[in-house]
């Protein structure tokens, strides 16, 4: 059974004391869940070690990242890379997020570096697609996001695809309070599965893990997560209440 994931990007936002305080309400709510469940907390870089502290020797919950450098170390002002995040305890990173692409101009060619980096210091990677309204009002989702995919990870052998899980969050949806229906999910999660089995196989096309990101909610999870190619949630807005979070938790059967 390949894993279910319920992934939190607080993007950038609370302090530390907030972020503490999250996690504690989090870890305080949270159900038992069976050994293919997950949560990752993906914090800023600045809780990631105070994040990590708190979920140390927990099963099942995982601290995550948002970004890491297209580089291995040096003279790269402001970046932080996999090999640190590595150290600092993270497992998780999320590379490729819509709004790395759009307000940072990450190419899908840097995003493969990035991949790589992760990779190279054993970190899972949640690898997001997307598309902009215009390109769901065209009908071409399916191709846009399938080159994303293929520029992003296909360069990765059958065996380093165990550590990718997809992420796809429809721009139109994001922050919106405007969701995919669990029909337009399940039909572009069923397209991604399809193009990674076109390239490596049945076998590591049903063990790839694919999460839905988008205004997603305690109130829809449960619909959404009941999509037979939808393994989990990635939760930007609704993860920053431990009640609502943990609402979603409890939405992946
Ligand atoms: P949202 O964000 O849940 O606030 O729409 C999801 C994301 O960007 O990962």
């Amino acid at each position: 059974m390949r894993n279910k994931i319920v992934a939190a990007n607080w993007k950038m936002n609370l302090n530390l004391a907030e972020g503490k305080q999250l996690v504690e309400g989090i870890l305080a709510g949270l159900p038992a869940l069976e050994v293919h469940k997950h949560v990752v907390i993906a914090s800023s870089f600045v809780h990631i070690a105070q994040t990590a502290a708190q979920l140390a020797g927990k099963s099942n919950i995982h601290t995550g990242a948002q970004n890491c450098s297209t580089e291995t170390s040096g003279a790269y002002t402001g970046e932080v890379s996999a090999a640190m995040l590595k150290d600092a305890g993270v497992s998780y990173v999320i590379i490729g997020h819509s709004e790395r692409r759009e307000y940072f101009n990450e190419t899908n060619a840097m995003l493969a570096k990035k991949v790589n980096q992760a990779l190279a210091n054993g970190l899972h990677i949640l690898f997001c697609c997307g598309e902009a309204l215009e390109v769901r009002d065209a009908g071409t989702q399916n191709a846009h996001v399938e080159q994303q995919i293929k520029e992003g990870i296909f360069h990765l052998s059958a065996e380093q695809m165990k550590d990718i899980t997809i992420a796809y969050e429809p721009i139109w949806a994001i922050g919106t309070g405007r969701t995919a229906t669990s029909a337009q999910a399940q039909e572009i999660h069923a397209h991604i599965r399809s193009v990674v089995a076109a390239q490596y196989g049945a076998d590591v096309a049903n063990n790839v893990p694919i999460l839905y990101g988008g205004s997603c909610k305690p109130s829809n999870a449960a619909e959404l997560f009941a999509c037979p190619d939808v393994d989990g949630g990635l939760i930007g807005g609704a993860s920053l209440k431990a009640d609502e979070f943990l609402g979603i938790i409890e939405a992946m059967k």
